[in-house]
């Protein structure tokens, strides 16, 4: 059920890591039993439950990171204080995905209850740089804000490795079209990830990343920047948000819906995702906005 990195720290093996709402989970195996993120399915979770975990910390507040906590029995919970109101209430959860503002509270709530998301209570809230000691392990929080406000990043210093949670490496993304999403505090996490010079990333989707970390973690960015570079190409004359989020589409899970819901959330999270670029093409000076019409300067 684990793949060891170490003595201390293993892999959950989580066989559909990649794919929504699962995610790579992380037994921190020494004098105090950590898991790192709970959704890796409910029967792996009682598993986990039966062999004792003693805290749970949750990378942000996303339900593919936090689904089985209720399967792991009654275990402390951590998160950033930024995350942790979204925990704490559902109807917090998806405020923060902005379901509220584009008239789309009804596909907010078809979200929560088909996850049968509950309520949880939070027993500590995580500050940036603060060391966290479970025995061999010391893990340090890196406050990585952008996908989520109160999104962390871990890092074991002395072993150089970073569990870097949904900075991710790969293809899958990096993902930024919630209300709560900030572009630039996204690149401002990658750099920071970067500069810790990992010599091991593991990421929130796809387990061990190694290789040329610096190359990814650039590539990583260079996929925020290029999609901003296509939604200001794209601006060739006056455009309304709606008419830019039908070409420039972003990730988007496999959702167990009807077609029809379905293509409400993609629009829903499509329109996020311009607007997050809009509102830092604003701010940089290259477009302006009149009433519902964005113009490039
Ligand atoms: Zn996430």
């Amino acid at each position: 059920m684990f793949i060891p990195i170490d003595r201390n720290i293993k892999l959950v093996n989580v066989p559909k890591q990649g794919n929504f709402p699962y995610c790579t989970c992380v037994l921190i195996d020494d004098q105090i039993r950590v898991l790192l993120d709970s959704s890796c399915g409910p029967d792996l979770a009682a598993k986990l439950r039966d062999q004792g975990v003693d805290i749970l910390i949750n990378t942000h507040f996303h339900l593919d990171h936090t689904l089985n906590t209720g399967d792991l029995g009654p275990v402390p919970i951590w998160c950033h204080g930024l995350d942790a109101p979204a925990i704490r209430s559902v109807d917090v959860y998806w405020q923060m995905y902005g379901f509220h503002l584009y008239d789309c509270e009804e596909l907010g709530r078809l979200l929560v209850d088909a996850y049968h998301l509950e309520d949880r209570s939070v027993q500590r809230e995580l500050k940036d740089e603060e060391i966290l000691d479970f025995g061999q392990v010391k893990l340090r929080v890196i406050h990585t804000p952008g996908h989520t406000p109160g999104h962390c990043s871990f890092f074991e210093e002395e072993k150089e490795i970073l569990f870097s949670a949904d900075i991710e490496l790969s293809a899958v993304g990096p993902w930024y079209a919630h209300h709560c999403s900030d572009v630039d505090d996204y690149l401002d996490s990658i750099q920071k990830c970067m500069d810790l010079r990992p010599r091991l990333v593991i990421g929130g989707h796809n387990g061990v990343v190694e290789g040329d970390l610096k190359v990814k973690f650039l590539a990583c960015r260079d996929r925020i920047l290029r999609k901003e570079e296509k939604i200001l190409k794209s601006l060739k004359g006056p455009a309304t948000l709606e008419h830019l989020a039908l070409e420039h589409t972003f990730l988007f899970p496999k959702l167990d819906f009807a077609p029809d819901i379905i293509s409400a959330y993609r629009s829903f999270f499509n329109k996020q995702g311009v607007y997050k670029h809009l509102q830092r093409l604003i701010r940089l000076g290259y477009v302006s906005q009149e009433g519902d019409y964005y113009f490039k300067l």
